[in-house]
């Protein structure tokens, strides 16, 4: 089984595995959904409220999530804001009711990719995923480069000269805000905003103090400040 998926991974074939988070508490769907999926070659785990929806996130990295609405500790919808507020691009499809036409389109306007309406034919979940898969094909790897800088942030991961450097949450959003557009300047009030979505408390001299403090961790020169403008992180680090 393993060995048939990897053989599938490189291929130009119509359906690439991915490892897909499914967040769905009535069991007999969530059964159905997870043994047509891992047929279909993906990597399923199964959560069936949003506590443990947010252990697997905060552990693994998933290529799509599945995502119910009406979980038994919440609303979905509440899980797809955390993620977006975070900057997780990962693609999610809303399995909605059909009485929930209103938190459909409220989950879409929060960053959705796609829904599906239950009762779904398990035929028309294949297709779907397929699509999502497609589209992110595209997606540049989200590694870059800045230097001795290496950060990877599929996997929330950054390496200094080939060492693994931790960050807080914060430190994290804030080098993300940074790095998103390469060489671009980034305003302070940018970073205010990346600072705010995880409630900091945002004073006058907040950006100054995680700048100062990743440029501890990650070295001076890794990011200018350009006064009155904003700050840079330069491909020519060294
Ligand atoms: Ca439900």
């Amino acid at each position: 089984m393993t060995g048939q998926a990897d053989s599938r991974l490189n291929g130009a074939g119509s359906q690439d595995t991915m490892r897909v988070l499914l967040v769905e508490d009535n069991r007999s769907i969530g059964e159905a959904i997870h043994a047509h999926a891992s047929g279909d070659d993906h990597a399923v785990d199964w959560a069936q409220d949003l506590a443990t929806a947010r252990d697997l996130l905060a552990v693994a990295s998933y290529d799509l999530v599945l995502l119910d609405l009406g979980l038994p500790d919440g609303c979905g919808i509440d899980l797809l804001r955390a993620l977006r507020r975070k900057g997780e691009a990962v693609p999610v499809v809303i399995l909605s009711a059909q009485d929930q036409i209103a938190s459909r389109i409220e989950a879409l306007n929060d960053g959705a990719d796609d829904y599906l309406t239950k009762p779904f034919d398990l035929a028309e979940l294949s297709a779907r995923i397929a699509a999502v898969a497609r589209r992110y094909a595209g997606q540049p790897v989200t590694e870059q480069v800045f230097g001795h800088l290496r950060i990877d942030a599929t996997n929330r991961q950054v390496m200094l000269d080939g060492e693994s450097v931790d960050l807080s949450s914060r430190e994290w959003a804030v080098l993300l805000r940074l790095t998103q557009r390469p060489g671009a300047v980034v305003a302070k009030s940018e970073i205010e905003e990346a600072l705010y979505a995880f409630g900091a408390e945002v004073e006058s001299n907040t950006v100054e103090v995680y700048v100062s403090r990743l440029r501890k961790k990650l070295g001076r020169d890794v990011i200018r400040t350009l006064r009155g403008v904003g700050y840079q992180v330069s491909r020519e680090t060294d």
